[in-house]
């Protein structure tokens, strides 16, 4: 059996085009921005893969569309964000169209903890939930509810993982971990849109295909080298996306966020990154 990557499409967001591309004012020019994104998917992948099922991200839960789901004193839930998610578009739902229970889904792994990511967790009360320590750290607790996250509303019990990231680099990574015996699956941090965000990199057949959360909104802001408006620290987030460009020289990638309309046509055409002259080249 050979590995497969499936799109798993739970509902739509909109949010400010502050958020896509960081314009001056930063997190706070989110909120006032008058202007909105078009409803862009929500991707969370299934790696069907020999060693059993890897979902990587849990999407967005429905109970988003009920009042007082979200926060309505969190100024960012209040202004700057619109989901649109059916009961039909939650992953435990979509994983059964392909044929797999959410129960057989022994790993998980979720890039970052904002609630698009996470809002799908009480699908996996059995499984492993690969995360970073540091994500985890700075998403819990009050704290975590003041920076968006909403840990109120993970279920109790979930057996979340920390990471074991090793010392070595892994090409212009600082570390990674292999998630798979076999070695074609390996999580490496990313980190820039959350200080903890990690992405997950399958190899198919000498291509690379990376799972890469909310490293960038989309292809285009990775080639542009341009942070999105919520992160905190937009130098660390470039200094990722010049990392992924510099990983593309290296072997075929197909890059796949998680909020790009493009994601699922590249996945299914195989279309790879192709650097314009010079990107990529500064690190
Ligand atoms: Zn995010």
């Amino acid at each position: 059996m050979s590995v497969r990557i499936y799109p798993l499409r739970t509902g739509s967001v909109r949010v400010k085009s502050a958020q896509c591309v960081r314009k001056p004012g930063g997190p706070l020019r989110v909120l006032v921005d008058p202007q909105w994104t078009d409803p862009l998917p929500i991707y969370a992948w299934l790696i069907d893969h020999p060693e059993g099922p890897i979902v990587v991200d849990t999407g967005e839960t429905s109970r988003a569309m009920d009042d007082g789901y979200f926060p309505s004193w969190h100024p960012y839930y209040r202004w700057a964000v619109e989901m649109d998610v059916g009961e039909g578009d939650e992953i435990g739902h979509r994983l059964s169209l392909l044929g797999i229970a959410p129960s057989e889904v022994r790993t998980v792994v979720l890039t970052h903890f904002h609630t698009d990511h996470a809002g799908g967790l009480h699908h996996f009360p059995k499984s492993r939930i690969w995360v970073s320590s540091g994500e985890l750290a700075i998403a819990r607790g009050f704290l975590g509810r003041i920076r968006g996250y909403l840990p109120n509303r993970w279920p109790s019990g979930l057996d979340f993982r920390k990471i074991p990231f090793g010392r070595d680099a892994f090409g212009p990574f600082q570390a990674a971990y292999p998630l798979t015996r076999s070695g074609d699956v390996t999580i490496v941090p990313t980190p820039g849109h959350t200080p903890g965000h990690v992405s997950v990199l399958v190899t198919i057949e000498g291509v690379g295909y990376f799972l890469a959360g909310d490293a960038s909104y989309s292809e285009r802001t990775l080639l542009e080298k341009r942070p999105d408006g919520v992160t905190t620290d937009p130098w660390k987030a470039v200094d990722t996306l010049e990392r992924i460009l510099l990983f593309s020289r290296q072997r075929p990638l197909v890059y796949l966020p998680a909020h790009d309309p493009e994601s699922v046509s590249r996945l299914e055409t195989g279309r790879t990154l192709s650097l314009p002259t010079g990107a990529g080249a500064s690190s």
